[in-house]
Formats: C-alpha cells, sequence, structure tokens
C-alpha cells in the first residue's frame, strides 16, 4: 500500500509553485467547494461504513504482515497521489486495520465511541487552526478558554458567584489549563507543587532555576516524596522522573480490600517519614478518582483532612473519574474533591472528546505563579497569552470542542452517559457472580469492573486447599486467564483488556484479571452477556 514508484519517468503528478497555492486558496468557486465537499464526504460515510462493519481487533492480518508492508523509508519527489487517493488508500487500507475502538464490543479500554459531532467540532477547530500559546494567534480562543476553565473549575469546587466574576478573565490568574494529556496534566501540577514548595526564598531563587541540588540544600533536605496508592497511574512515576525527585520517591501505598488507598498505611507512612533521619519533604499526597485499573475511587475527604492536617498539598487524578461530577446521581462519589488544591481530569475519556485532551484545576488562582515563563516576542507580563503558565507550548483551541460539547450535551445529556456506564457495570458485575465459571475480583464503583474465569470446582479448591495449594491454582488460572483473553481478542468479535493486580488474601499472588471499562452508550448487558458466552466457549475448548 506504499510502495512508491520512484523508477517512473514520467511522472503523472507534479510539484509546482501553480498547484502548490492553489491547496492554500480558500475555496471561492462554486467548483471548488464541491471539491472539498465531495473530500468531506467521502471521509465521513467512508469511515462510517467501516465503523459499522468492522468490531474488534481481528488477527486477518498480523501485527508482523502488516509492519512488513511499511519498509519503504524514501519521499518520493514527484507527488504520489491525489488527496482523493490519499483519503480513499486511508478509508480503504487503514482504516480497516485499525481499531474499531468504537464498537460496542470494545470494552477493554478507555477509549471509545465518540458522538459524532465531535468530528465537526474537531474540524472546525482544524480549519480556524488557531494557536493559543498566544492571544496574537488566538484572540477570543484564549478568553473562552478561559470561561471553559472556570464551568469545570466550578463543578469542582463550587466557589460562589464573586470568585467566579473575579477570576472567569482575569488575565493575571489561572483555574486551570489545558494539556495534551491526563499525564501532561499530572506533571503540570505535580511541577506547580514542587515549585510553591521549593519556592525561591532569601539567598535562594527557587527550584525551578537554581535546580533541585541547590533547592534541596537551601531548605535543608534530603529528599522530597509523592505518596499515592499502589494503583496509581505510571503518569505519576514519569513526572517524578522529569521533575528531578526520582521515581523511586513516587511511594506507593497499599491498598485495602476496595482497593482504595489504605488509610493507616498512609498514616503509618507519614508518620516513619517525619521520624525519618533521611530529612523528607512530602511534596504531595494523591487521590485517585477513578483508579486506571479497577475504577476505584480513594477516601478523598479523609484524604483531604489528613493533608489540611499535615500541611501537605492534595492532588486528585481524576483524570478517568472527574465526568462523574455531572452526575446529581452518582457526584457524592467523588465527594471530597473539593478539597484538591489540584484536580486532574481527561477529556478524551469521559468527556467523550477525541484524542486528546488533558486538563488540570487549581483551587488556588495565583498558584500557577511558580511556574510562569515569559518571551520576548509573546507571552509579555500580564497580557491574556495563555502560554505564560503552561508546560506546552503551541496548542490546538481543545476549548471550543469541550465547550461545544457541553452546550449540545448539558449536564443531563452527561449524566446519562455517565449513569448508563455504572449501572451497565453493576448489572455485569452481577452476571458474573450468577455464573460459575467466573469470579468477580473488583466490584464496580464507578464503571469498571474486573473478574476471571475460575470455574465452580476450582473455587471450592482455593477455598479449602493449603498455601502451596492455592498458589499453584492462582498460577494455572493465570495462564487460563490470559489465553481467553488473547484468544477473544484474537476472534475479531470482541475485546477485554487483561491487567495484574494483587490479590488481598494470605497468598499474596499476583493474579491475571479480566478488565472491562464500559462507557459506550451502545454497550448493554445483552451485548456483555455474549462477550461472557463467547469467554465460556473459548475456556471450554482450551
Ligand atoms: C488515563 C489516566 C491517566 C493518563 O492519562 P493520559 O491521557 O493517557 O495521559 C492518568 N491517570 C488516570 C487515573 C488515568 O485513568
Amino acid at each position: 500500500m506504499n510502495k512508491k514508484d520512484t523508477t517512473c519517468k514520467e511522472p503523472r503528478l507534479v510539484a509546482n509553485w501553480q498547484t502548490l497555492t492553489r491547496t492554500f486558496i480558500k475555496p471561492e468557486d462554486d467548483a471548488s467547494r464541491a471539491v472539498l465537499l465531495k473530500y468531506m464526504e467521502q471521509i465521513l460515510f467512508g469511515l462510517h461504513d467501516f465503523l459499522k462493519k468492522h468490531v474488534g481487533i481481528t488477527e486477518e492480518v498480523s501485527l508482523k504482515d502488516l509492519s512488513n508492508r511499511f519498509t519503504d523509508t524514501i519521499i518520493s519527489k514527484n507527488p504520489e497521489k491525489k488527496l482523493s487517493d490519499v483519503i480513499t488508500e486511508l478509508i480503504e487500507d487503514i482504516a480497516p486495520h485499525a481499531v474499531n475502538v468504537a464498537s460496542p464490543y470494545f470494552v477493554g479500554h478507555m477509549t471509545s465511541a465518540i458522538p459524532f459531532f465531535m468530528v465537526h467540532l474537531k474540524t472546525l477547530v482544524t480549519a480556524l487552526n488557531q494557536n493559543v500559546v498566544k492571544i496574537e494567534t488566538s484572540k477570543v480562543a484564549s478568553i473562552l478558554e478561559k470561561q471553559v476553565l472556570a464551568k469545570i473549575h466550578r463543578q469542582i469546587y463550587k466557589k460562589d458567584e464573586t470568585f467566579y466574576n473575579k477570576h472567569v478573565q482575569n488575565a493575571r490568574t489561572t483555574l486551570g489549563c489545558f494539556i495534551k494529556d491526563g499525564t501532561m496534566a499530572n506533571l503540570t501540577a505535580l511541577w506547580v507543587v514542587r515549585n510553591s514548595v521549593l519556592a525561591p526564598k532569601e539567598n535562594f531563587e527557587g527550584v525551578e532555576k537554581e535546580g533541585i541540588r541547590a533547592a534541596y540544600k537551601a531548605y535543608g533536605i534530603e529528599r522530597c516524596v509523592i505518596i499515592v496508592s499502589r494503583l496509581a497511574h505510571y503518569s505519576l512515576c514519569k513526572a517524578g522522573g522529569v521533575l528531578g525527585i526520582g521515581n523511586q520517591n513516587i511511594i506507593a501505598v497499599d491498598v485495602d480490600s476496595n482497593n482504595r488507598i489504605d488509610i493507616k498505611s498512609l498514616n503509618k507512612i507519614i508518620k516513619e517519614i517525619k521520624e525519618n533521619k533521611v530529612k523528607t519533604e512530602i511534596l504531595a499526597i494523591v487521590g485517585i478518582a477513578g483508579a486506571t485499573e479497577t475504577g476505584t475511587v480513594d477516601p478523598l475527604a479523609k484524604l483531604g483532612a489528613i493533608c489540611a492536617e499535615n500541611r501537605i498539598y492534595f492532588h486528585v487524578d481524576a483524570a478517568w473519574g472527574g465526568p462523574t461530577l455531572m452526575s446529581e446521581k452518582y457526584k457524592h462519589l467523588l465527594k471530597g474533591i473539593e478539597l484538591a488544591d489540584s484536580v486532574t481530569i481527561d477529556g478524551h475519556k469521559q468527556f467523550y472528546m477525541p484524542m486528546s485532551c488533558g486538563m488540570v484545576y487549581f483551587k488556588d488562582p495565583s498558584i500557577m505563579d511558580s511556574v510562569i515563563y515569559h518571551a520576548n516576542y509573546v507571552n509579555r507580563p500580564g497580557s491574556v497569552d495563555l502560554g505564560i503558565k503552561s508546560l506546552a507550548g503551541s496548542r490546538e483551541a481543545n476549548s471550543l470542542i469541550l465547550d461545544g460539547a457541553l452546550k449540545i450535551m448539558g449536564s443531563r445529556g452527561y449524566s446519562l452517559l455517565i449513569e448508563h456506564g455504572i449501572e451497565t457495570a453493576g448489572k455485569f458485575a452481577e452476571e458474573i457472580e450468577k455464573r460459575p465459571n467466573f469470579q468477580l475480583i473488583t466490584n464496580p464503583e464507578l464503571n469498571i469492573l474486573t473478574y476471571r474465569i475460575c470455574p465452580f470446582h476450582i473455587k471450592q479448591k482455593l477455598d479449602r486447599g493449603t498455601l502451596e495449594q492455592k498458589k499453584m491454582i492462582n498460577k494455572k488460572l493465570n495462564k487460563i486467564n490470559s489465553a481467553v483473553q488473547r484468544l477473544q481478542r484474537e476472534a475479531g468479535k470482541s475485546f477485554v483488556s487483561r491487567t495484574t493486580l494483587k490479590i488481598k488474601n494470605e497468598t499474596e499472588d499476583n493474579i491475571i484479571v479480566l478488565r472491562c471499562v464500559i462507557m459506550n452508550p451502545m454497550t448493554n448487558i445483552n451485548i456483555l452477556k455474549e462477550i461472557l458466552d463467547e469467554q465460556e466457549e473459548i475456556y471450554s475448548k482450551l
């Protein structure tokens, strides 16, 4: 599909100034408008057919075969294809081998179907091509971004009207920022904390300027740590590395039987750190609102209280669970999130935005002052240039998409999606418990659950066996579950992911579990039953 005709002497297509400039000219006459519309139609309906036809990840063509087709590394001198041919190639040769994440049978990951209007909004953002790093390339888009940030901030922190009137368009304060993804949102939050804790003071110009070594010396400390449950997303470890704290200093606390951070262990660790001879600064405690593997929510109110009592910064990673706040019925599951100093939320997860859109929100509208950067030609002090306080440089006006979506859906629209996910996950858990071949491992708190194949007779042995026998059985079950997950994926009809969890009993075994994320509104209990049926069938043939 990408074999290039580099030997051709008489090129069919040529690159010259005239054709080049034509591609930059806006469609003025009816003919060129018609051409552009035709291409858009080709994209929307061509892909539509693909999305209807293909489900799951087939092994019809293996990854190895595919990679053999994409080995040519020479850029041809002359144009190879016209736009219409490129689009046709993408639709006919590429899309069928991509993953149909929009299928209701695709329930393995946090990437799923998006409302169709997102394609329109994304197209609009691309056509405008604003760069919100500075006001000179974005104007109203930067102003709108501040408004959208305030809207979501209000969902989290529920400050009063006066507060939002004061900050919504304040050029000197920030209620949060848009960034590429959840990983960068977490990094931004921890960057802000690091710089606030290791701030400039007498004879020290701050960690951002002088670096970690000088900062530790100035503050008389030997290390900084960040405390989080062991179900934390690995982006926090990356942040530890990037920020120079060292990722071994991202301390993982054990979880309780509900997979929430164990408060007793947490208190013990805080106490130990305070008594440790190695003078250690606790930069932050991170609570998770929707753990990536289990969907569980840490006791945020308790964490908030512990942080307040010990004067520790409190960050909540709500990359997944944040939009639960839109549901009147279930927002109580995130109780205590308003105590957080900062909150990460991913737009491309449960706001159903296209890839990719991370966000981070701050309780204190001035705290981002610790990461201010100015440049002479842009981002002058006091301007609304959003790049002044952002890890990102140039970036798209994603806020236009989120704002459009919020207007189209209303909070009620989003809450219907959230409620469907949580309630379908609940029904699915009941179904799993009804079936003797399965064992529910983590009960869904939000819309993620894990389970494994564990036939009744084996379950009995697991209950009664010696420690040695139990360990043997878990090993065998790991092999079975791993095989079933792989075979189901390769069959291409449905997709459930798998992960490894440490089981909370005397075996302390790492068990392989099947993981379902239910966010597609088209996924219903009947589809989930079919998925279980298929797993039972695959198991019975093993
Ligand atoms: C997905 C996720 C992240 C990372 O987000 P990306 O957008 O993939 O970088 C961080 N934390 C949690 C809890 C997540 O679920």
